[in-house]
Parts: C-alpha cells; structure tokens; sequence
C-alpha cells in the first residue's frame, strides 16, 4: 500500500486536517469508500432494496411496452431482467460488498467493468449489443442505490468523521449540503481559488488543495490522508514522523491564529490613521457565528443563491422558510448591516436535474438578469426579504448588474412589491460592479442605486476572458493585470463623485496585499471570507495611504501584470517579513 506518498497541488483553503479518504467521482456519478464491518451488513441491504426496486420497474416497464408498443420491444426489459438475476453480477456485487468490503456503488461499478470485458472480449455482435442493456439496468441499478440524492451527501451522513473528500470537482450545491463537521479536509482533480466551492470551504475553516489532477486515482478510499492548504501539500498514509511534523504545523497555526484574536475589539485603520471599514461575507447563514467571532462590522455580502443548493430536492426554498433565515441572520447581526445579495444563481443552480448533471452555466442568463427573466422567484426572494427587515438591518444587493437600466428596472420591480406589504420598511438597495460593462457606467448605475458593491471575482473573470473556475487556466487569472486596476480606479471615482457606500467584496479583499494597493486606488470599504478579517486588518495597520496611493499611481500606467507584482514586490516582502500570510491569489 502507498506510505507518505506526497503529492503537492494549490492550496486555496489554509489550514491542516487528517482523516480517511472519501473518494467521489462525479463524473461516474459515484462515491466509493472502505466499509467497516458493520458496514457491510448495511451496504448488502441497500443493494438488495435497491435490486428489488429495480425488478419492480423493470417488470411494470416490460407490462407496459407489451401493451402499447409489442411483445417482440417488451422482450428487451424481459433480457434485462434476466440480466438483474445473472450470478455475474448482483450476486458479484454483493460478493465484492462482502471480501472486498467496498460500498455497494463502487462494487456495482467494479461488476459492471468485469462484465463488459467480458462482452466486449466475446467478439459475439449479439452480445456486444447487449453491452447497451448491460449499462442501461445497470445506470437503473446505481440510481436506485441513492434514489433522488446525491450519493455523497449521503455517504457522509452515514459515515464517521474525520474524513477528507476527494473528488474529481465538487459543485457548489453538493458543497452546500455536505456535513463539514465530518468532512475536515477537501482534496480536488480540478478547482481554482474563485469557484464558490472553494469560497465556501474557506469560509468554514476548511483545508483545502485543488488542481491534483489524479488525486481521486491516485488515493484509495479509505486511506489515511493529511491535507496542509497553506502548501498544498497532500500526504497519504502518513507515518508516525509525519504526523508528528502534521500535529506541530497545526498548533504553530493555531498559535498564529489565538495572536490574531487580540486584534479582535482593534479597528480597523491605517498606519495613518484612515478608517476602514471590515465587513464579513456569509455563504450558509446558520455559519453566522465565525462572522460575530472575527468582529466584522456587519455582512458585506450574503450570497443568498446558496439557500437554493441546500433545499436539494426541488432547488427552489419557499418564502416562509426563506423569510425565517432573513430573519434569524438579521437578528444576529442587529444593528449591524446585513447585505443581501438576491440569488446570483444561473440555470445550473435553480434545476435540481441540472445541478445532479453537473450542468454548466450557460452565458448571461444569470444574477439579476436571471431575476427579471424570472420574475416570480425575484418577487418571492423581495417579498421575504421585506417581511423580515424589521428583525434588523437590512440591505439588498443586486447581482450581475449591466447597466443602469437594468438597476432602475430592478428597483421598480421592488418598489411594486414594497407597495403591496403594508409597512414595509425603507431598505437601501446597491448593485453589484462585477462586469466590465458596469465598471464603465458605475457612475450611472450609482445613480439609481443607494450603494456598490464591487465584485473583483467576477470582474477580473470577464475583463480578462477566464473562466474562473477553470483550473487549466488558473495561472492567468491575474488580478494585478493593469486593464482590471484602471476598471477598479474608474470604479472607485465613481462612488467617491456619486457619494455613494462603495466596497469591495470580491477574494481579493481577503489578500492583505491586493487590499493595500485598493485602498491606494481609493476603496475604503472591504467585505470578505471571515478568516481574513483579522489577517487584513494587522496588515493595514502597517500600510501609509500615501504611499500605497503612489503605488496604486504608477501600477495605473504600468504596462503588464509582471511590472505591477514588480512595484509591490518591496510591500509584499515587507508584509511577508511581517509574517503576514501570503498571498494566495498569485501563488
Ligand atoms: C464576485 O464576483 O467577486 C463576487 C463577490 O461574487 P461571486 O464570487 O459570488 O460571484
Ligand atoms: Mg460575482
């Protein structure tokens, strides 16, 4: 068995945590994992429901096509029933549950192999078309294993912790709904520092390492792993050295961390005593604690969409439940602010069969365009939204704006909604600057609007033509490219001549580094991932507004991202010396 292989990948979430493996491969739709002996009890009986179910279907489909279409296309369901009762392959199934003690889905997978070998070995073209059959009952199989979850979410919920996940790529709604206090560590084939997956875990003090490429190959459910995601580094089975070296690393952080509490009741300023204001951002509401534990001073971003990856079943949550979240998240926070950012969710995560697919957002119809497209959701999302502002503090955030139109249509829409609830209380509406579109116009867009917010995840994404979470193309997703600094300076210009709240909420407001060198482009203002909230606040106690406004004067007129990380280069050795932790961005 592999021992203290290491393997190094992107670390995106730091932190270290050890536990066994959980391996999913999404694209087979498959989770496997090394059962216990109790384990295997369970697992057999899951198959064996599973099988019945299956024969159930099978016979009422053959009834049916007899009926309507013919004997001669219903003899099709009859071979594949033949095929359920083959010793070859339940009976293997359940033979591989029990000597092999792996879980039912990846026995069913292993089975499934065998068979197709052997059919397509034969040379036979009769049998080779049965190999259809053969994927077909056994796809009927494997969905009746988890019928309507997702296979993942459940396994976790059956396990024992710690675990690590390790996945091919992981979705956001499956991130949503895992229990991350069994789940300590993920490890990804693919992923990138802005795909909300990541933003989630690293908001709930999750390690993570991304872009292993063959990690879900190379490590075997079950296994011991460590996961470091301040190095990237992965360990399978570590040895007794390495895990004492694994155990120091996690108090030398934990350290780090309890010298960070201090900074706690601090504010946030400059050296030269500017004000800044620090906001939290929150994925999962009931999370609102770590928010309330770092000191924000209120949520600067709520990304709401993700109430819709933990309603698994339909992808939609009613108004009365959503009420009931604005509710509790605004009375924790009272009277700070808490910003609501209506659903940023495109196709592939309102429709659960979409999401199950692992469907991919198509272009544009998304955030509040998607809203306006869809209105009844967007009015179902206000209207609960305004039965719970008197709980609080409350502010709503526009996504994927465009244009100022766009904005003021928006607003009209809410206008018509606060007229229908009696009494509903004035709440301050922003929009999101996230397209190169609204960074152009935000001064227009400030106008219909009581306040920006700009998100820097997005913005570099589209400014510069990268997918953000592909991770193929993760080297060239260059925040410090001098096209994005002269958007975020048209941007910044703008909220200062419109008068209006501006802040930024995207990741690169949780890098001390890129933080010092927006607040030289003039924001004052930054949400972000509650873990960095102390980490950008020690670093800008040390930073001189003049003189990162100089160096935000010359990366203006720079010619390339390289000459920009050129003029930092002496900040970021000096915030590096300061022990400050680096910057994951550019790493
Ligand atoms: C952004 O685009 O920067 C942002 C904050 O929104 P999200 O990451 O949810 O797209
Ligand atoms: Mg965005």
């Amino acid at each position: 068995m592999t021992r203290n292989l290491r393997l190094v990948g992107r670390g995106v979430a730091a932190g270290t945590a050890i536990g066994r493996a959980v391996v999913a491969v999404r694209d087979a739709g498959q989770v496997r994992y090394r059962l216990s002996a109790s384990g295997v009890d369970r697992e057999r009986q899951r198959l064996k429901a599973a099988r019945t179910e299956t024969r159930l279907q099978l016979e009422e489909i053959s009834t049916r096509v007899s009926r309507t279409v013919g004997q001669a296309q219903a003899a099709i369901f009859a071979a594949q029933l033949l095929m359920l009762d083959d010793p070859m392959f339940t009976a293997r199934v359940d033979a591989l549950i029990r000597t092999e003690r792996i879980n039912a889905d990846w026995a069913l997978d292993r089975a499934l192999g065998e068979l197709r070998d052997v059919f397509t070995r034969e040379g036979d073209a009769w049998l080779r078309e049965r190999a259809g059959d053969l994927a077909d009952v056994g796809g009927r199989l494997q969905r009746n294993l988890r019928p309507g979850r997702d296979p993942l979410v459940d396994f976790v919920r059956e396990l024992d912790g710690p675990l690590i996940v390790i996945a091919d790529e992981l979705s956001p709604s499956i991130a949503a709904q895992l229990d991350w206090t069994k789940v300590r560590g993920l490890v990804c084939d693919v992923g990138s520092p802005t795909h909300h997956t990541v933003i989630l875990v690293r908001s709930l003090g999750i390690p993570a390492v991304v872009g292993l490429g063959s990690a879900t190959q190379i490590i075997l459910p079950g296994q011991t792993v460590a996961v470091d995601g301040a190095t990237g580094e992965v360990v399978i089975e570590p040895g007794d050295e390495a895990l004492t070296r694994w155990r120091q690393r996690a108090s030398v952080a934990e350290a780090a961390h309890k010298k960070l509490d201090e900074l706690r009741a601090v504010p946030a300023e400059t050296a030269d005593g500017v004000r800044i204001r620090l906001d939290a951002n929150l994925e999962i509401a009931e999370e609102v604690a770590r928010v309330n534990d770092v000191g924000a001073e209120g949520i600067g971003l709520y990304r709401s969409e993700f109430l819709l990856d933990r309603a698994p079943a339909s992808g939609a949550v009613d108004e009365a439940t959503q009420t009931e979240t604005y509710r509790r998240l605004l009375a924790a926070m009272a009277p700070r602010p808490v910003t609501v950012r209506t659903f940023d969710a495109g196709e592939e995560r309102w429709e659960a069969t979409a999401r199950a697919g692992g469907h991919r957002e198509r272009f544009g119809l998304r955030g509040v365009r998607a809203a306006l497209h869809h209105d009844d959701r967007f009015r179902g999302q206000i209207r609960a939204l305004l039965s719970a502002a008197s709980s609080g503090h409350l502010r709503i955030l526009l996504p994927f704006v465009t244009s100022a139109a766009e904005a003021r249509h928006a607003r009209a829409l809410i206008a018509d909604i606060v007229r229908e609830i009696p009494g509903a209380p004035t709440v301050a509406i922003g929009a999101m600057i996230e397209v190169p579109a609204a960074a152009l116009m935000a001064e227009h867009i400030a106008s219909e609007v009581d306040f920006l917010s700009v998100g820097t995840n997005d913005l570099i994404q589209y400014t510069l033509v990268i997918d953000r979470t592909d991770e193929r193309l993760s080297g060239h997703y260059e925040p410090l490219e001098p096209s994005v600094l002269r958007l975020l300076r048209m941007i910044a210009s703008a909220g200062r001549r419109s008068g209006k709240d501006l802040s930024v909420c995207g990741e690169m407001a949780a890098d001390p580094l890129m933080v010092a060198l927006l607040v030289g482009l003039g924001f004052r203002a930054f949400s972000m991932t509650p873990a960095a909230i102390p980490v950008v606040k020690r670093a800008l106690r040390a930073v001189d507004t003049r003189q990162v406004a100089r160096l935000a004067r010359e990366a203006l007129v720079a010619g390339s991202a390289e000459d920009v990380h050129a003029l930092l280069a002496p900040l970021a050795a000096a915030m590096s010396e300061e022990g400050q932790t680096a910057s994951w961005i550019n790493r």
